[in-house]
């Protein structure tokens, strides 16, 4: 029995979405699968054949309703009235400990949303977004994840021709802020009314039917967002595409496209090359986060009031500033916050920028200058100024340096999800050796660990690597 049932989204009506089969490939192939998240999900004990057979839509579970949902979105600010998944498919949902999961699969196939694409997705982009939902997780960042990727012998036209290839992706909702923003802008208020209804009686874990309903719906959807956002910034994760129709209702990172780790620490890094003006800069996207949740504040105009979109927009910035203050203060190894502490952090921002140093391993090195008064990074005489400073404030409330260094550890990952380190995934797999994919999930699920003998992934990226442009074809 393969535990996946029909999605509750198919019996919404009509308006919101198209039921429909999808294209899986002539000779599909696994590339991989997520035997941990299988694990998590029930689906141990489904053959991986089996799986593959599934998702790929040559064994038929009868009973499922697939779906493609259509929304809408704020592209870089531009209102784009209709999108959709043009290549994805929302399968069915499953349950777990923490609610319903859904299953999708991305590049299943043209739908009516497709415009004029293919409905198929890369195997170099899907590839990226598996190993990054996985590095994202291990660093309890709330994201989608995938269970498998699908390889196939199709070739689809991008840059370059390039192999297609399927994700089997799950998350806690589809729904994204574009959704609303759809039935807002064709006049439909009553779609956004059940639409609200809908993630309300769905999603009781973050929504609840108090007295004010749709006000504290909206409330926690930004604070959800706030949070996760602070999370990217604490952990130098960029999006790149933060356009309202990527951005999830319950605050999971999703849709990833050209993301990137900041390496050197730098405000304005920009992962998208086609993003030209800078708009989802690393530093713009807390902001821009505020932004799109006033879109979703708009789109919910008919259920509530103006004057109350602004009061729960205003609560945005400090819950943001709250979220990121605690984690830095992790990062810091320090557990109780104290005045001072946002001066501290932001002095060694500054140091990071104006040295250009590596903002995993600067953090990570931290646990050195618990004994010593310089690590690797943090050695000019601004730096060395700076670790007597954190040496004190660390002392005020842990004294054993055995103590500071295990909760620093705990606290910065060594390992993130590098751009070559994908890159090279990639290169092997376009060459069907699917091996790198394998050892790059041991790294990046243990981001903690010291796993010596991938040493190297530590290090800042090779020379190689600072060519390589990520945009947003995938
Ligand atoms: P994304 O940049 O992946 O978030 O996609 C933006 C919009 O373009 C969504 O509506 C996608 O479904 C659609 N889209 C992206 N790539 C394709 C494709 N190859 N075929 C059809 N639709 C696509
Ligand atoms: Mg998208």
């Amino acid at each position: 029995m393969v535990p996946i049932k029909p999605h509750a989204y198919a019996e919404l009506p009509d308006e919101f979405h198209t039921c429909q089969m999808w294209q899986g490939f002539k000779n599909p192939l696994l590339v991989t699968q997520n035997v941990e998240l299988k694990k998590e999900l029930g689906f141990q004990d489904v053959e991986t054949q089996k799986l593959l057979e599934i998702f790929n839509g040559s064994f038929k579970i009868k009973s499922l309703k697939p779906l493609s949902m259509v929304y809408s979105g704020h592209q870089f600010g531009q209102y784009v009235e209709k999108l959709g998944d043009g290549r994805g498919l929302l399968l069915g949902q499953t349950d777990s400990a923490e609610g319903v999961i859904d299953i999708h699969l991305k590049g299943a196939g043209k739908t009516p949303y497709s415009r004029f694409g293919d409905g198929r997705a890369v195997l170099r982009s899907v590839i990226r977004e598996y190993l990054c939902g996985e590095a994202m997780h291990a660093l309890s960042i709330p994201t989608s994840r995938a269970l498998m990727i699908i390889g196939s012998d199709e070739i689809v036209i991008r840059e370059k021709s390039e192999k297609a290839a399927m994700l089997a992706r799950t998350s806690k909702t589809h729904i994204r802020f574009g959704n609303f923003e759809y039935f807002h802008y064709n006049n439909k208020p009553e779609h956004v009314k059940a639409l609200a209804d809908f993630c309300i009686d769905n999603y009781s874990n973050y929504f609840s039917k108090t007295k004010d309903v749709y006000e504290d719906f909206f409330k926690s959807i930004v604070d959800q967002t706030a949070s996760l956002i602070a999370q990217w910034q604490a952990y130098g994760f960029n999006h790149g595409v933060m356009n309202t129709d990527n951005m999830s209702i319950l605050g999971e990172t999703f849709d990833y496209g050209p993301f990137g780790f900041m390496e050197d620490y730098l405000p304005t890094y920009v992962c998208n090359h086609s993003d030209h003006q800078g708009r989802y800069a690393f530093k713009n996207q807390p902001y821009i986060g505020l932004w799109n949740c006033s879109a979703l504040g708009h789109a919910l105009s008919s259920l509530i009031s103006e004057e109350c979109q602004g009061e729960i927009l205003k609560t945005y910035e400090s819950t943001f500033q709250n979220c990121l203050a605690e984690l830095y203060r992790k990062r810091l190894g320090l557990r109780k916050s104290k005045n001072g502490d946002a001066h501290l952090i932001q002095s060694l921002l500054d140091i990071m920028e104006s040295e250009k140093l590596d903002y995993t391993n600067t953090f990570r090195n931290l646990a050195t200058a618990v004994i010593e008064d310089h690590t690797g990074e943090l050695s000019s005489d601004v730096a060395k100024a700076w670790i007597k400073s954190y040496q004190k404030r660390q002392e005020i409330e842990i004294t054993s340096s055995e103590k500071k260094i295990k909760l620093l550890n705990e606290n910065n990952p060594k390992f993130i999800l590098r751009n070559y380190m994908a890159q090279e995934a990639i290169e092997a797999a376009e060459e069907s050796d699917f091996s790198v994919i394998e050892k790059l999930i041991e790294v990046v699920t243990n981001p903690f660990d010291e796993l010596d003998e991938y040493e190297h992934y530590a290090e800042k990226s090779p020379a190689w690597a600072k060519d390589l442009e990520i945009s947003c074809s995938s």
